[in-house]
């Protein structure tokens, strides 16, 4: 399908963490398939760049600071984008940090930030934007996951927050489904972003020859990039796909379980 026939004019979309890297792709293809797009990111002045190119483009766009941790934060976030953009009846939930460590090296703060950005974070977002989507009949959620989820030395606290973010997606499209609103997870295998350039930098590896390495072990023989995210997202979010909701897709170039 082209992009052209994705489009669906009308709509706002928010998205987390969209300064950079993977939600900077996701907020560029929904501003392409005719969303307004929301670029939410801790700094506000980060985000004005994808915002910019989006309105360039011909789409319409903002960018808020705002950290999704941060429960008074959100709903003004949330109710600003509605005054100012639309009611946002898409919220993909994107934002994440690591704080990688062997377990009996890591410490309760990089526990409790991991978990305040990616489960607080995506139930904070989740809950304000739900009240505009329940109120349209309308709505679709997609949240971050990983293939980490399934376990990966060194992430004790990410893999647990991917985990929990599985079944939080599938909590909330059996409660809001009656709302025509579907929730999904995108787990994403390696793609080639700032957070796995820091992963690199930690275990000492060149960038290069850490991502060489990774595509080795990749069926389809690359890394992921930020784009095959964004097109998966643009599935999810389209009109046509609302009987496909609670699902887990791995975008990992290959099989995972
Ligand atoms: P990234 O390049 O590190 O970008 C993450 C963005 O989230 C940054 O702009 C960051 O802002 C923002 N952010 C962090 N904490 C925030 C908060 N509390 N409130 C609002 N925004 C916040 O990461 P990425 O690689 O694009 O990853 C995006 C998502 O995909 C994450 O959920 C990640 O866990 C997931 N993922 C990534 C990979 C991968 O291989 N890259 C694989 C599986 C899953 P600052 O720049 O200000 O910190």
């Amino acid at each position: 399908m082209s992009e052209q026939e994705t489009r669906q004019p009308g709509r706002t979309a928010v998205v987390t963490g969209a300064a950079r890297g993977i939600g900077a792709a996701i907020a560029r293809r929904l501003g392409r398939d005719g969303f307004a797009v929301a670029v939410l990111d801790l700094d506000e002045a980060a985000g004005k760049p994808v915002a910019e190119e989006i309105e360039a483009a011909g789409g319409r766009a903002l960018a808020i600071g705002v950290d999704v941790a941060d429960e008074q934060a959100v709903e003004a976030a949330v109710a600003r984008v509605a005054a100012e953009l639309g009611a946002p009846t898409v919220l993909v939930n994107n934002a994440g940090i690591i704080r990688d460590n062997l377990l009996f090296k890591m410490t309760a703060g990089d526990w409790d930030a991991v978990m305040g950005v990616h489960l607080r974070g995506a139930f904070l977002m989740s809950r304000a934007a739900q009240k505009y989507m329940t109120e349209a009949g309308w709505g679709r959620i997609v949240n971050l996951s990983s293939t980490s989820a399934l376990g990966n030395r060194g992430q004790a606290n990410y893999a647990a927050a991917k985990a929990g973010l599985q079944g939080f997606t599938k909590t909330l499209a059996i409660e809001l489904g009656r709302f025509g609103v579907t929730v999904n997870a995108i787990a994403p295998g390696f793609i080639e972003t700032d957070m796995t350039a820091a992963t690199a930098a930690r275990v000492g590896v060149p960038f290069e020859d850490f991502k060489a390495a990774a595509a080795k072990q990749i069926p389809v023989g690359r890394v992921g990039r930020p784009e095959d995210i964004a097109a998966t997202v643009s599935f999810f979010v389209r009109e046509e796909s609302s009987f496909v909701s609670g699902q887990v897709i791995y975008v990992a170039g290959g099989p995972c379980d």
